[in-house]
C-alpha cells in the first residue's frame, strides 16, 4: 500500500491547543505495511519524524521543519482465554475512548476509569495515561511497535515498556525510536469497579447508586470530566499541564507544617503525592489570562489557548508559574506534554 508525502500541511486542525503551526512534510498511515516507506523517507530527506494520535498532549511551539506522521490504524480484536479473562488488540490509530466503550459493550472490563481521555490507543503507553486511580499499565499485557532504527518490528511487553506515573521508556530513554502500531489488553470479564477517588464517590452519593454497571461507571466518569474540564473543540488545552510531584514523605511533612491545608496523596511506601493544580491554585493563578493564553478558571492544572495564542506563548505562561511555585514551596513542577520541535 503507497503512501502519499504531502508538503507544508497546517497542524492545526491535528493538536487540541489548535496552534497554527506547519509541517514540512505530512503523511497519513493507515496499514504497518506502509512504515518501510516512511523509514526510506526519513533516510531520503534526513528529516526527524513526529508521529501523532489525536495530539491532545502536544505543545508545538514552531514550525516543524520534519516529517509529521498521523496514525490511523484501525482494528479490534477480542479472545477469551482459558483462565477466564479476555485478550483485547486494538489498532494504534483508534480513538481510545471508543475503544473503551467497545471494550465494556463486550463485556471486557478494567479500562472504565479511562473513559473520555482523548487522543489514540497507541499514544496510551507513551504516558501510561491514567485517571481516577486507575493506570493504562493495570491492564495492558504487550504492544507491538516499529524501530525505525532497525526496520524491524518489535514487542514490548508491560515490563519491559517501564511505565511509571504518566511515564514509559517511549517517553523517556527512545522518544520517536518506535512508533507503536498495536496495543493488547488482559480485561477481566468480572466487573469489579475501583471507586474510591473523591468525585466518583460523591457522584455516585448524588446519583444515589450503590453499586454501578460496568457503562452507568463509564457515563458518570465521562459526565464528571466533561463538567470540570474544558473541550479542546471549545477551548484549546492538552489536559493537565504539569504532574504531580511525588515526593519523600519527610519533605512533605515539613511543608505540610507551614501549609496545613495542602493537598496530599500516598504514594508508594516513604513517598507522597502533591496536588499540583492545589499548590498553583494557592499562588492566585487561577483564571489568569495573559492575551490569549490562560489559565483554566476552574482547573488551575489546565493551560488553554483562547484562540491566538502560540505554543511559546503558553510555554512562558508555565515558565512563570514554575517559577512562582518554585519560589513559594521549593518545588520544581514538571510539565507533562510534549514539546516540539
Ligand atoms: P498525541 O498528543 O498525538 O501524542 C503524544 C505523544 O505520543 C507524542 O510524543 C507523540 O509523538 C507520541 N505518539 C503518539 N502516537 C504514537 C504512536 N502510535 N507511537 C509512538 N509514539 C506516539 N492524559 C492522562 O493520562 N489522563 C487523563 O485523564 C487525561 N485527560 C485529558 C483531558 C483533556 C481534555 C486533554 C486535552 C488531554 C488529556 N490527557 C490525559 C492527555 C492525553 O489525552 C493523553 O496523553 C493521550 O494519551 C494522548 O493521545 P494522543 O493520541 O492525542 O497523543
Ligand atoms: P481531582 O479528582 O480534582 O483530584 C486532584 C488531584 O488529586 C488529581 O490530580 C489526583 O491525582 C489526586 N487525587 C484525587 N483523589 C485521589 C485519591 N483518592 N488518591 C490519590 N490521588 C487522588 O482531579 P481532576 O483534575 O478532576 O482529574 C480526575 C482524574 O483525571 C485524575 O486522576 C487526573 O489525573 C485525571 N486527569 C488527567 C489529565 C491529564 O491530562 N493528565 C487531565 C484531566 C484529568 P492523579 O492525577 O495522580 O490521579
Amino acid at each position: 500500500m503507497s503512501i502519499e508525502f504531502q508538503e507544508n500541511i497546517s497542524l492545526k486542525p491535528y493538536n487540541s491547543f489548535g496552534f497554527d503551526v506547519s509541517a514540512r512534510y505530512f503523511a497519513v498511515l493507515e496499514d504497518a505495511g506502509q512504515l518501510p516507506a516512511i523509514r526510506d523517507f526519513i533516510a531520503r530527506t534526513k528529516l526527524p519524524v513526529l508521529f501523532v494520535g489525536g495530539g491532545s498532549n502536544l505543545v508545538l511551539t514552531a514550525d516543524l521543519n520534519q516529517l509529521v506522521v498521523l496514525n490511523r490504524i484501525q482494528g479490534l480484536q477480542m479472545q477469551d482465554q482459558a483462565d477466564g479473562t479476555v485478550s483485547v488488540t486494538a489498532g494504534a490509530g483508534e480513538e481510545w475512548h471508543a475503544f473503551v466503550r467497545w471494550t465494556l459493550e463486550q463485556g471486557g472490563y478494567g479500562l472504565e476509569n479511562l473513559s473520555l481521555i482523548p487522543g489514540t490507543v497507541g499514544a496510551a503507553p507513551i504516558q501510561n495515561i491514567g485517571a481516577y486511580g486507575v493506570e493504562l499499565k493495570d491492564c495492558m499485557s504487550f504492544l507491538d511497535a516499529f524501530d525505525l532504527e532497525t526496520g524491524e518490528s518489535v514487542v514490548f511487553t508491560a515490563d519491559e515498556c517501564q511505565f511509571g506515573y504518566r511515564d514509559s521508556l517511549f517517553k523517556t530513554r527512545f522518544p520517536g525510536r518506535y512508533l507503536i502500531t498495536a496495543v493488547t489488553f488482559t480485561l477481566s470479564r468480572e466487573f469489579n469497579p475501583v471507586l474510591h477517588y473523591g468525585g466518583i464517590e460523591a457522584q455516585l452519593k448524588a446519583r444515589h447508586i450503590h453499586s454501578p454497571e460496568p457503562l452507568q461507571l463509564s457515563d458518570l466518569i465521562s459526565d464528571i470530566r466533561q463538567a470540570k474540564l474544558p473541550q479542546p473543540a471549545q477551548l484549546g488545552n492538552a489536559g493537565s499541564f504539569f504532574k504531580n510531584p511525588v515526593l519523600p514523605a519527610a519533605k512533605v511533612e515539613q511543608l505540610k507544617a507551614d501549609y496545613p491545608e495542602m493537598v496530599v496523596f500516598a504514594d508508594r511506601p516513604g513517598y507522597c503525592k502533591l496536588a499540583a493544580g492545589w499548590l498553583i491554585d494557592r499562588q492566585g493563578w487561577k483564571g489568569f489570562r495573559q492575551g490569549d493564553a490562560g489559565v483554566y478558571s476552574q482547573q488551575a492544572l489546565v493551560l488553554v489557548n483562547y484562540g491566538a495564542a502560540s505554543g511559546m506563548d503558553i510555554i512562558e505562561l508555565a515558565g512563570a508559574i514554575q517559577a512562582d511555585v518554585y519560589q513559594q514551596f521549593g518545588i520544581m513542577l514538571e510539565i507533562e506534554p510534549r514539546c516540539y520541535p
